[in-house]
């Protein structure tokens, strides 16, 4: 990879997508050591299907940063099903606020996670091995996090029933979707209901490439008003095989 022109382009598509302010204080720099990184171990071990520069930048990163206005300064923040570290890791990188826990069950993606979040030195990210619905049911996670985020995870409904016991009465489960977000918030509204949210909005915020072309990108909030009923989440079987 051509670290200058790869720079360049993570500028111009940050640019054309309107975050810009996330690149300043030499976080290109650091992104570029993270694209790296990441080529270099995807050649052993499967990190991401995304292997240009052009798809990185814009389908990883700014594609992760796209709804972080959301997350209110100073957060706490789950990324439930972090897989190779997105959005947990451009957020961490971005948003030096936040106080990020990236999740994920498969423990060696997670090791990579932790070793990279070590290698670009961003203490406010630490990562966990487990199962998002047996957090949800232990005393220290659930109902403890301001901001729940998931990206490519599952569909809405079931998504639901992973992140919402995590959220704090008061806080939002911001799940970052693409195309069909409508649809899967039209079959969610019974999940939402049932484990004490409401839906607030959907943000639409598409992404664009240099040549213009648009991809669709939303973020679903959903707010967390009622403490989540104590049946929730049920085991994995049930919530993907009967989802609410
Ligand atoms: N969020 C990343 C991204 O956007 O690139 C990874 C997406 S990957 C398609 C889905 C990840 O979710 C996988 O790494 C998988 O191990 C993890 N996952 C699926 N179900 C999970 C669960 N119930 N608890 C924790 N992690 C889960």
């Amino acid at each position: 990879m051509d670290t200058a022109d790869f720079k360049q382009l993570l500028l111009a598509l940050a640019e054309k997508n309107g975050c810009e302010a996330y690149f300043r204080d030499g976080r290109v720099d650091v992104f570029c050591r993270l694209t790296e990184r990441m080529l270099k171990i995807n050649e052993s071990f499967n990190l991401t299907a995304i292997k240009a520069p052009e798809g990185i930048a814009l389908l990883h990163y700014i594609d992760s940063l796209k709804g972080a206005d959301v997350f209110a300064e100073g957060a706490r923040v789950i990324d439930i099903g972090c897989g190779a570290g997105f959005p947990s890791l451009p957020l961490a990188i971005c948003r030096p606020d936040l106080e990020i826990v990236a999740v994920d069950s498969t423990a060696k993606r997670v090791r990579y996670v932790a070793e990279t979040a070590e290698l670009l030195g961003l203490s406010n990210l630490k990562v966990i091995t487990a199962r998002a619905e047996e957090l949800g049911r232990r005393k220290e996670y659930r109902e403890a996090f301001d901001f729940v985020t998931a990206r490519a995870v599952a569909s809405l409904p079931v998504l639901c029933e992973l992140c919402l016991p995590l959220v704090k009465v008061g806080g939002v489960f911001a799940a970052m979707k693409g195309k069909g977000a409508r649809d899967e918030v039209f079959s969610a509204k019974n999940a939402i209901q049932a484990l004490g949210g409401r839906l607030t909005e959907s943000l639409e915020t598409p992404l664009y490439d240099l040549s213009g072309e648009k991809y669709e990108h939303a973020t679903v909030l959903i707010h967390k008003e009622r403490a989540t009923p104590n049946l929730y989440p049920r085991v994995y079987a049930k919530i993907a095989n009967a989802p609410l």
